[in-house]
């Protein structure tokens, strides 16, 4: 999809997509720059029946400002740029997607377990993806952890934590999904942060997700933790997704 926006004055806008039947299932949110006439690329890999688009302005000083100085113009639906050649080989993997987005796109609903069970378990159909679902992942001193997701390496369980997820948008938890998904099944070696990293964001744009999702996925994990280690995944990521497109062309020619 695309549209065009119009501001008298330089700002930035607010762009949303949510489900129609549940406001907390968001398909992309994202702020851009506006000064006079702009076209904005809003990607949607996986999009809703019936979405609501919302567009907003950031610096507005009340709710009744958010709709003044700026106009949108135009909205309509180009083709999504994909590059499945590189990914669609890979069977384990295409299941693993359909899996992910599926999560993610019903996380802000789904239950995370109660008093009793500590956790809901969701399986991919051919039972290889397992998902603990649970309000805050425990360490092994019984204290909670202020990490969204990690990975059983031996068992290949993928635990995450509500808590933290239901704040993310669908892009974002595809991201940290193929993360962990990357440590065990990608990765040469398993323990590997930046490699992991790297062949989510791979596999993330290849799917076409917008790139400023990808990189707020992971700042959204790491500012709760900002060790060097992941100050310099940080600046990696960017990095990746700055040169994307051109890596990407160089590759394909
Ligand atoms: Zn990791």
């Amino acid at each position: 999809m695309q549209l065009t926006a119009n501001g008298k004055e330089p700002m930035p806008i607010a762009i949303a997509v949510y489900n129609a039947l549940n406001k907390k299932a968001i398909y992309t949110l994202s702020v851009t720059n506006i000064q006079g006439t702009r076209t904005v690329e809003v990607r949607l890999p996986v999009s809703p029946e019936k979405g609501v688009i919302s567009i907003w302005r950031v610096n507005a000083e009340s709710d009744y400002d958010k709709d003044l100085g700026f106009s949108v113009d135009n909205i309509s639906r180009v083709d999504l740029t994909q590059d499945l050649k590189s990914i669609s080989h890979d069977k384990h993997l295409m299941n693993f997607i359909k899996f992910a987005e599926d999560f993610a796109e019903k996380a802000s609903w789904l239950s995370a377990g109660d008093k009793e069970n500590r956790h809901s378990v969701y399986k991919s159909d051919d039972g290889k993806f397992v998902i603990f679902y649970t309000d805050e992942i425990i360490g092994e001193d019984g204290k909670p952890r202020k990490t969204s997701m990690r990975v059983n390496n031996k068992k290949g369980w993928m635990e995450l934590a509500k808590k933290y997820v239901v704040g993310y948008t669908i892009p974002e938890i595809v991201a940290i999904l193929l993360h962990e998904y990357s440590h065990l099944w990608k990765n040469r070696v398993h323990s590997d942060e930046f490699e992991a990293d790297l062949n989510a964001l791979k596999i993330y744009c290849a799917l076409g997700f917008p790139k400023k999702e990808g990189a707020s996925g992971f700042y959204k994990v790491f500012y709760r933790t900002d060790s060097d280690l992941n100050i310099e995944r940080m600046r990696r990521i960017r990095n990746f997704l700055k040169n994307y497109e051109r890596t990407n062309f160089k590759t394909a020619a």
